[in-house]
């Protein structure tokens, strides 16, 4: 993984061919964790348009995502809601068990020590919390602490909505996964074994936790190391962050981590035209940085993009399992 941890892969999973084909046209925001009650009197015409994005195939770098029509620079391209996302542990008391949203005050709803920041939240919460609280997470997170690994606690959270019903096991399935060595996936197996003893110390019924094999934990966290945002909140508006390159922001502002959906079909770029940007959730922002004309495919920059050319390429050979082609590093190369 690389220190900044950002999201994604640029390979071709061919199992992808039948679904995402070059006229696949995407047509909603993103997949959410939950979905929000549809409203009565919203008819066709009063429903935000689909964002002008559609997910092809590149030459190749696998999937893509492309304009489908021009879009100016500074415009939101669309926003995305995490299918899973985590506080950090240092930012646990600071901030939304939901939403990631920072708290100043201790004004928001609380329970067992977790901050909420407003009743959708607790709502939301529901569906991995009523099943993480029967749980004790000591051990567990005592292990991602010591071990500084922040990825085991998305799994933990998978676990409590797939337990719920609120997912299916394979919600992750469709994102590509990193390629692990038998000494990392030796190393997932106590995290692996706390999981599931946590579960059934708890008593949760053992139909409810037959998903919860090594394979998918393995198989999950293989997907969580290339697909993970790490999300640092912006806060204030965005025409104040124009200048501010989001992988160049300090490493302790990071509130948590998330995974998505659409933005991880986006492909890297050392100079890309768009970028993801956080306001004040772990609701993602696609804005494009530059105008963008019809077809042309959109690109983040999964990387602090100042790195040196030898840098970015390292990086990403080492934690995404790729070697970058794009313009500047031919320009460099
Ligand atoms: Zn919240
Ligand atoms: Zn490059």
């Amino acid at each position: 993984m690389s220190p900044v941890g950002l999201s994604c892969y640029s390979r071709w999973l061919s199992r992808f061919k039948t679904i995402y084909s070059q006229s696949t046209v995407v047509s909603f925001s993103s997949t959410a964790t939950t979905t929000a009650p549809p409203n009565e009197n919203e008819t066709p015409l009063s429903r935000p348009a689909p964002p002008p994005i559609r997910v092809a195939l590149t030459e190749s770098a696998g999937r893509g995502v492309f304009a489908t029509r021009r879009i100016g620079a500074g415009d939101t391209i669309h926003s995305a809601k995490p299918l899973v996302s985590h506080p950090s542990l240092a930012a646990i008391n600071t901030v939304c068990y939901f939403c990631l949203k920072k708290i100043q005050t201790f004004s928001g709803s609380q329970r067992q020590g977790v901050s909420l920041c407003c009743e959708k939240c607790k709502e939301s919460s529901k569906v991995f919390y009523d099943v993480e609280k029967r749980a004790d997470w000591l051990d567990f997170d005592d292990y991602c602490r010591t071990e500084g690994m922040k990825y085991p606690l998305l799994v933990k959270r998978l676990a409590c909505m797939v337990i719920s019903g609120a997912a299916q096991a394979n919600i992750v399935d469709i994102l590509q996964p990193a390629s692990l060595t038998q000494e990392m996936i030796l190393k997932m197996e106590e995290g692996f074994c706390l999981l599931q003893c946590a579960f059934s110390k708890a008593n949760i019924r053992k139909e409810h936790t037959s998903f919860l094999t090594k394979q998918w934990y393995t198989a999950v966290l293989a997907r969580i190391r290339i697909n993970a945002f790490r999300i640092d909140l912006a806060g204030g508006v965005y025409e104040d962050l124009l200048s501010l390159a989001a992988a160049s922001v300090e490493a302790e502002s990071a509130v948590g981590n998330a995974i998505y959906m659409l933005p991880s079909f986006y492909n890297h770029d050392c100079d890309p035209n768009t970028h993801i940007i956080w306001i004040e959730n772990a609701d993602a922002k696609l804005k494009a940085l530059h105008d963008i004309e019809e077809g042309e495919e959109l690109r983040i920059c999964y990387i602090d993009a100042s790195l040196s050319c030898d840098a970015r390429q390292s990086i990403l050979s080492q934690g995404f399992g790729f070697k970058c082609n794009c313009l500047s590093c031919k320009r460099l190369g």
